[in-house]
């Protein structure tokens, strides 16, 4: 369905400081997915157009490297308070395109604006070290600089808060920086741009492009560019990081979960589930830390499931702007496909289904999946396997900690995992042990704030530094040590 034309507007990319009509570019539709409508027209930026934004960052980054550090997070402290006011405008738009309630855009777009709080910290961050006398009269110090031209691409899922793991941070050390967001839910990662640019950011400082692989490649490739931040799924995390290394860049590449809550015998079970529930059904699913394995350890399995089974069922699905409502839709249909092949592959596999989120089709369209819980899953099992991103929990039951950890630790993914226990060893053990960068203890989404790295492992991360946190700064950033005698 396609709204009025007037209400349709084609989005621009934004460019040395001006806004401007993508012109020759294909154009793509965004959808609000509660209602499969039309809501905008994207275009895709071509190699040529990248080339150009690629210069333009170049020339921004020129005059930004020498402009002094405390005057550079001053456009941040004035970002700052502008995404504050609009906070509540942001996290509208994105709901109305990503599908995500309110209220969970609302607690994203609270942690984007957190990570422009850290970033204006950048004078105390940026620091090095020094040491006189490392030789006789001889003096030592470190200083940081940055890159140049740095790029990040991003997801559909989180549209304010992943930008903002990487530009405050490249454009506080010094850099200028292209984002290149998910063309799914190009509108938010406008409007925090426009805000941007009101907050008075120097041309070519920050750009903003939309596209598809054909700009992705275009910035991989493209000799000014000195650095790609990426979050995505595995096997686009995984390309970019050796296409983007084989032209002699920097990379952090985060890629998708698999991630297992372990619940022992001992666990507070009303908070325990209250905690899974979020976990595996906030955002419906489609957060890179949600949980989608449920790994009861003995005879907590029966109890835990029963009160589980009876708050799934009684979620309200439905559009996520509007009000009392738990969960929105996917982000797209064709993703509600691949959801609803997952449920269907569970059922073929053997699993058995206690609730079936395939029933929540919406009357007027809207790409829902509800809830679903499969029991009896065996780990060889697809549905146990493999990243799904959408609202379903599959059940492994172990007997021991020893069993939990082990399955966990078979996963090709690292991304995060639970363990809900009263008891401190149990917890000890399995934070020591376990083969994940991201650890929650009572937690159902270990999510780290802005100033710890996004830390996760195996197929969820390609690179060495991490996104946000001190991670962020050595990666926007070069590192050089300068020794000095005076005769
Ligand atoms: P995606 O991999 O399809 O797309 C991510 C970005 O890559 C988009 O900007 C897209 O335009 C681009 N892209 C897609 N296919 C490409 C290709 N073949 N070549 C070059 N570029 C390409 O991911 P998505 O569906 O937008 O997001 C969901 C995925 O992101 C999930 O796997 C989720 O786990 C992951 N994710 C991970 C983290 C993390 O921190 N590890 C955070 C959020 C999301």
């Amino acid at each position: 369905m396609i709204a009025t034309e007037t209400t349709v507007r084609t989005l621009k990319f934004y460019v040395n400081g001006k806004w401007e009509a993508a012109a020759g570019s294909q154009l793509h539709p965004v959808m609000n997915p509660a209602t499969g409508e039309v809501i905008a027209r994207v275009p895709y930026a071509t190699a040529e157009q990248v080339d150009r934004v690629a210069r333009a960052a170049h020339e921004g980054f020129l005059k930004w490297r020498e402009t002094p550090v405390v005057d550079r997070v001053q456009v941040l402290y004035r970002y700052k308070a502008l995404l504050d006011r609009h906070a509540d405008e942001v996290a509208r738009i994105l709901s109305t395109e990503n599908g995500k309630t309110l209220e969970d855009a609302k607690g994203s777009v609270r942690r984007a604006i957190q990570m422009v709080e850290v970033a204006c910290g950048m004078p105390t961050l940026m620091m090095g070290d020094s040491l006189e006398n490392v030789s006789r009269g001889i003096d030592s110090q470190t200083i940081r600089q940055p890159l140049g031209v740095c790029a990040g691409i991003t997801p559909f899922n989180f549209p304010a808060m992943v930008p903002m793991w990487m530009f405050p941070f490249a454009i506080a050390c010094g850099n200028s920086f292209i984002l290149k967001p998910s063309e799914k839910v190009p509108l938010t990662p406008t409007r925090t741009a426009e805000l941007l640019d009101e907050a008075g950011i120097p041309a070519g400082v920050f750009n903003l492009i939309h596209g598809d692989k054909v700009a992705v490649d275009a910035l991989l490739e493209h000799p000014l560019v000195r650095a790609i931040s990426f979050v995505g799924s595995s096997p686009v995390a995984k390309y970019v990081y050796e296409n983007a290394a084989k032209h002699g860049k920097r990379v952090q590449a985060l890629g998708g979960a698999k991630n297992h809550l372990v619940v022992m015998p001992d666990a507070n079970l009303e908070k325990t589930v209250e905690a899974i529930m979020g976990s595996a059904f906030g955002a419906a699913g489609e957060r890179c830390l949600a949980g989608s394995v449920l790994v009861p350890v003995g005879g907590v399995a029966q109890p835990l499931l029963d009160l589980l089974l009876a708050k799934a069922k009684s979620m309200h699905i439905g559009d996520g702007t509007q009000p009392g409502v738990d969960m929105g839709p996917l982000v797209t249909d064709a993703h509600r496909k691949k959801v609803v092949g997952y449920i269907e592959k569970g059922v073929a596999e053997g699993a058995t289904p206690l609730c079936d989120g395939r029933d929540a089709a919406k009357e007027g369209g809207g790409f829902f999946v509800g809830p679903t819980i499969f029991d009896n899953v065996k780990p060889q099992m697809t549905i146990a396997k493999e990243e799904i991103f959408g609202p379903v929990l599959s059940v492994i039951r172990v007997k021991s900690l020893d069993e939990a950890i082990e399955l966990v630790n078979s996963s090709k993914f690292g991304n995060t995992t639970s363990i809900f226990t009263a008891d401190g060893k149990s917890a000890r053990e399995f934070a020591s042990r376990i083969e994940c960068g991201m650890v929650g203890v009572n937690i159902g989404v270990a999510a780290p704030m802005a100033f710890f790295p996004f830390s996760g492992w195996k197929n969820s991360f390609f690179g060495d530094l991490h996104a946000h946190g001190k991670d962020a700064i050595a990666f926007y950033t070069e590192q050089k040590v300068v020794m000095t005698r005076w005769f």
